[in-house]
């Protein structure tokens, strides 16, 4: 009788052990709508339980939450709560959540859901396990048909940026735009970027035997950039300039044309670049490689490359893959002096 005890008590503090473990991020999602009206509905079949204004509020078919500033609502109430509306399977755990910008786009998540209204539009953040965060990055960060090793490649460095980049925003740890990460839709089990993830399970990038938030981008030019080349201060991994093969070979080209008050005081820097960035748009200044002359009273740039350039390089990482070489293989080229190690 006491064996089974002993038994029984090992399983429940494994089980607390692993739930302790499973890390969780919060990802602010469709913030690009700036939205005024959000739908949640759950996936047929499945549990889905909200909770607003202090009590439970069930969904059958769906819900639409309407800003009211400074406050919200759900729609067919004359109550306008203060407090966020939450989300999960009804046992505080993830559920399938279709969320929806009327008229405008709807995506599935598996996580816990919040909506509060912030700088008058409502923000919606889903919390997820790490897990279905990584595979979801690796689904839309990576370029189509992109080999098995290079999505490995891809899964380490997102769950490293994950761990070690927490808290760019107020309320939410990253956004779902160019600005953190793109992360869409969860992938299905089977799908090869959620076999990346599973292969490569807590495996994260250190160096100096710290996590680092390894930064990584579409296409680097042909040389990625060091932090102090684009005039980011460094306290943890510098990064290190290197060869890409395959965008020497095939570097992804532009010209842009910026008119002369806009390119005033533009710096080959990534906050210069970004800086521009928001005010004309994300594809104003595509890369930090770039030649500029004056033309007709504009500036024209003309470079190579998408992105910030640092670290990973997802097209020289696909045709590493290519050739043959492991994920190991890839990440030690892209961020030369590190490890990978379970976290
Ligand atoms: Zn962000
Ligand atoms: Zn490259």
């Amino acid at each position: 009788m006491k064996k089974i005890w002993m038994a029984t008590a090992w399983v429940v503090l494994g089980v607390c052990v692993a739930q302790a473990q499973q890390k969780e991020v919060r990802i602010g999602v469709l913030g690009l709508f700036h939205s005024k009206q959000i739908v949640v509905a759950p996936v047929l079949g499945q549990p889905l339980q909200c909770s607003a204004g202090g009590g439970p509020w069930p969904v059958r078919n769906q819900m639409l939450v309407e800003l009211a500033v400074p406050k919200l609502r759900i729609a067919g109430t004359d109550n306008s709560l203060d407090g966020p509306i939450t989300c999960d399977n009804s046992q505080g755990g993830a559920a399938e959540i279709v969320v929806s910008v009327p008229g405008k786009i709807s995506r599935r998540y598996r996580g816990k859901l919040e909506i509060r209204t912030e700088s008058r539009e409502l923000r919606v953040v889903v919390i997820m396990a790490l897990e279905v965060a990584v595979a979801s990055i690796v689904a839309a960060e990576s370029p189509s048909h992109a080999p098995t090793e290079a999505l490995k490649a891809q899964a380490v460095a997102a769950r490293s940026y994950l761990l070690a980049g927490k808290g760019r925003h107020s309320g939410y740890d990253f956004c779902d735009t160019t600005h953190c990460q793109f992360l869409r839709e969860a992938p299905a089990p089977g799908t090869p970027a959620f076999q990346a993830a599973a292969a490569t399970r807590d495996l994260v990038l250190r160096y100096k035997e710290e996590v680092f938030a390894a930064m990584y981008s579409r296409s680097c030019g042909g040389q990625t950039h060091t932090l102090n080349e684009l005039g980011i201060s460094t306290r943890g991994y510098p990064y290190f300039g290197v060869t890409c093969d395959y965008c020497l070979r095939h570097p992804e080209k532009w010209v842009v044309q910026i008119q002369s008050a806009d390119a005033a005081g533009l710096a080959p820097t990534e906050n210069s670049r970004l800086n521009l960035a928001r005010k004309l748009g994300w594809k104003s200044v595509p890369s930090n490689s770039y030649s500029s002359r004056a033309q007709n009273g504009a500036v024209v740039l003309e470079g190579v490359g998408v992105g910030h350039g640092i670290g990973l390089c997802q097209r020289g990482g696909a045709d590493m893959a290519r050739h043959g070489a492991s994920f190991l293989q890839i990440l030690a080229h892209y961020y030369p002096n590190t490890e990978v190690k379970q976290y």
